[in-house]
């Protein structure tokens, strides 16, 4: 296990993703970030001095780093066919409905497991955490933002359920906050099941949370559009749909990182579809 400096849940670390958080904040067009005195107390490590910003406010994310959650339990053999992987999937949500690792349990209406093709999928796709409409539905990517990743998923050719879609947590982080380390600590075990039972072919991971998760690493400005892996699978960072529904002149870099998916696919790029011409 890494235990150098820059290791995951080490100050520098957490200072990194302190950084890293503002300006993606920021680049989503916030000015403020605010904190509960009950989050504050519970930061075991002190952010000295001022935020980037000349703020001496710390933004929710960054919490204690408690000890790891037990290993995940052994990945559920399937034979790779439909049914053998739909059960697998079905074990790891029936976990998550009853886990009580982290706080996000308290809060939660349902957990969101993810959805979408189990068997072999060309893609899957891997967001933050579920917002309100994710938690009343208990579907990952169903409000705002997942409308604009269903447009960018028929814009590839695919539907839905082609796909996985799922997240970094399974439960929404109160008021929409990002996932602490802790939390998404966690939870991450159970993506990774997902992912091993699931074994897409590749994986686009969605704005900072989901490369931290992931990748253990931040910077999704330097990092996307650029090939990685995740456990030999190739993934590709991107915007998360949420930025871009704030910046849509970013969706260009989106539409760059995603034909170059398809090119890793041997996929087509499809061609433009116009909304068809209204008779008069
Ligand atoms: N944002 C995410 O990261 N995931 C969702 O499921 C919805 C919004």
């Amino acid at each position: 296990m890494d235990t150098g400096p820059g290791a995951i849940g080490s100050r520098a670390h957490i200072i990194g993703q302190l950084v890293d958080y503002l300006t993606y904040r920021r680049e989503c067009g916030d000015r403020t970030v605010e904190v509960d005195r009950e989050t504050l107390a519970g930061l075991e490590v002190t952010v000295a001095g001022k935020s980037p910003a000349g703020r001496t406010s710390a933004p929710g994310t960054p919490r204690a780093r408690r000890p790891a959650p037990a290993a995940p339990a052994a990945v559920p053999r399937n034979g790779g066919n439909v049914a053998d992987c739909t059960a697998a999937l079905q074990q790891i949500a029936a976990e998550a409905a009853d886990c009580k690792r982290c706080i996000l349990h308290r809060e939660r209406q349902q957990v969101v497991p993810g959805q979408g093709n189990p068997l072999q999928p060309d893609i899957m796709f891997v967001g933050e955490a579920p917002g309100a409409d994710e938690d009343r539905q208990g579907l990952a990517f169903v409000g705002r933002a997942g409308q604009l990743l269903t447009k960018m998923i028929e814009a590839m050719g695919y539907t839905r359920e082609q796909v996985f879609i799922a997240n970094i947590c399974k439960c929404r982080p109160p008021g929409n906050r990002a996932p602490a380390l802790d939390e998404m600590q966690a939870c991450l075990p159970y993506l990774k099941r997902q992912i091993a039972i699931i074994k897409p072919r590749t994986i686009v991971a969605m704005g900072n949370i989901a490369i931290l998760g992931l990748l253990n690493a931040t910077g999704i400005t330097r990092l996307r559009g650029h090939w990685t892996s995740f456990e030999g699978i190739p993934l590709m960072p991107t915007w998360h749909p949420a930025y871009l529904l704030r910046f849509p002149a970013a969706k260009r870099d989106s539409w760059s990182d995603l034909k170059k998916v398809l090119a890793k696919l041997g996929r087509p790029v499809p061609k433009p579809t116009r909304p068809a011409a209204t008779a008069t």
